[in-house]
């Protein structure tokens, strides 16, 4: 049996992997000429980036707020103490509050099965007694919770636009994702595309493979269509599959018009090498000021790598054309400059080497919107089954953006489709679950 993972992102990769150990034969076909999509190495003028290596250690991030600059060390008690330093004793109901949902969520996540299946509400409705103290949290935003200070407040936003697209998310989610630091971060040596690479080593990728179009048959896809570049540029070819796993946005595939959320992200990137070792924090947010400003920094000998990133409107870029758009991207770029300078003086006189505005995603990656839905709301995510066959995986599958979220994602997808075939017991158990229980994560 044959599944055909569309793109090498970190999502189709994980699922790749995933089926391949069941035993399905699986060839994953990616546009590009190396795996890991956003979270990929990519090469310019001879320097490689490795794109958002989480480092060891304390401190892990700083945020520059209009009152100064906050650290977020790694491990609970010692952001209390830095938030209490900071802000006062009043924010600490808020952290406790923050910890405890934190845990309860990270204990019931291995047995929720989400985003739901059809057939999987049952599960869901058994796990309501251990829901219940959570439900409130579902349906209101943190900023109900937020002590009223207003650089908290910035605090949050800013935090929170990274890991859940908006500045003011269901408190669930803003719970768990405010635990970020504490959940181990760990550096991955060679960066997040050593990963990707070791994802893909074993697995059947063919490069430069763009997929253009799924074939279907009785409501389910049986061929996809291959355009290839490089070397067989002009080449097509229509590929057999029994199953479909689309990491790329599914209605290029099936003749749609793309859907876009009207509230979507795009993403302004700066990146570059300062000549100078940067010292820690290696994370460092600018939240003084909109659009904020997020600063990665990758130590490599006696110089750093870096890349500033801004949440863009996506509606800005579009349409635009020659002109115009170079002039758009000049003054994000010298905007971005004046933020980074901020989180790290010397970074202005840096010439970039490469700016991404959203029209260099959509080249990229093949999407402008990045980040996923917007965590406004518990219900938003799309069906990760589209067809019979055919099922999506990545980033906004599996509710917010990022790394974990995009290889959950894979995992959830892959066990899905195995548990149709009646492979689904393969599973390990999590930690906390009971023989005979189904697992989801
Ligand atoms: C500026 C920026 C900063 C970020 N910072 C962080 C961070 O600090 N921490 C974090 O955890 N996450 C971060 N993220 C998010 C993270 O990079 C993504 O969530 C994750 O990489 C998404 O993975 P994915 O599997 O969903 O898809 P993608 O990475 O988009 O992979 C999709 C793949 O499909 C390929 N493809 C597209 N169309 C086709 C086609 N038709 N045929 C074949 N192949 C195709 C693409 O080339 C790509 O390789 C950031 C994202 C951006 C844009």
């Amino acid at each position: 049996m044959r599944a055909v993972v569309v793109g090498a992102g970190i999502g189709g990769l994980v699922a790749a992997r995933l089926l391949q150990r069941a035993g399905l034969e699986v060839v994953v076909l990616e546009a590009h000429t190396y795996p890991g999509g956003l979270a990929g190495d990519f090469w310019h003028r001879g320097f490689r980036f490795p794109v958002e290596p989480y480092p060891e250690g304390f401190p892990l991030l700083e945020v520059l707020l209009p009152r100064g600059r906050l650290l977020r060390p790694v491990g609970r008690d010692r952001e209390r103490e830095a938030q209490g330093e900071f802000f006062g004793p009043q924010v600490l109901p808020f952290w406790r509050w923050q910890g405890e949902r934190a845990e309860r969520l990270k204990a019931l996540a291995p047995r929720l099965p989400w985003p739901p299946e059809g057939e999987e509400l049952a599960a869901l409705f058994r796990l309501l007694p251990g829901l219940f103290p959570l439900l409130p949290d579902l349906f209101r935003r943190v900023s109900r919770l937020a002590p009223p200070d207003s650089d908290f407040r910035l605090f949050l936003q800013a935090q929170l636009l990274i890991a859940a697209q908006t500045e003011d998310p269901y408190a669930l989610y803003a719970a768990l994702a405010l635990d970020l630091p504490h959940l181990g971060p760990v550096r991955v040596p060679g960066g997040v595309g050593a990963l990707a690479r070791a994802l893909a080593e074993g697995l059947e990728v063919r490069y430069r493979a763009r997929a253009t179009r799924l074939l279907l048959r009785g409501g389910r896809a049986h061929r996809v269509e291959v355009a290839y570049g490089g070397r067989r540029r002009g080449e097509k070819e229509v590929l057999r599959g029994d199953f479909f796993l689309l990491n790329v946005p599914p209605e290029h595939l099936l003749g749609l018009p793309e859907r876009v959320p009207k509230d979507a992200w795009g993403a302004f990137a700066l990146y570059g090498v300062l000549p100078f070792r940067a010292a820690p924090p290696y994370y460092r947010q600018n939240a003084r000021e909109r659009p904020f400003a997020f600063l990665s920094l990758f130590p490599e000998g006696e110089r750093t790598l870096f890349s500033l990133s801004l949440h863009t409107p996506l509606a800005l870029w579009e349409d635009l054309e020659g002109e115009a758009y170079r002039a758009l991207k000049a003054r994000w770029q010298e905007r971005a400059l004046a933020l980074g300078e901020a989180l790290l003086p010397g970074l202005r006189e840096v010439e970039p080497l490469f700016a991404a505005t959203p029209r260099t995603y959509r080249r990229f990656a093949g999407r402008a919107w990045v980040g996923g839905y917007p965590q406004t709301h518990p219900f938003r995510f799309p069906r990760v089954r589209l067809l019979a066959n055919v099922l999506r995986v990545g980033e906004g599958v599996f509710p917010g953006q990022s790394l974990p979220a995009a290889a959950l994602s894979g995992l959830r997808a892959a066990r899905l489709l195995l548990r149709a075939l009646g492979l689904g017991g393969e599973c390990e158990l999590a930690p906390g679950a009971s023989p005979g229980e189904p697992t989801y994560w």
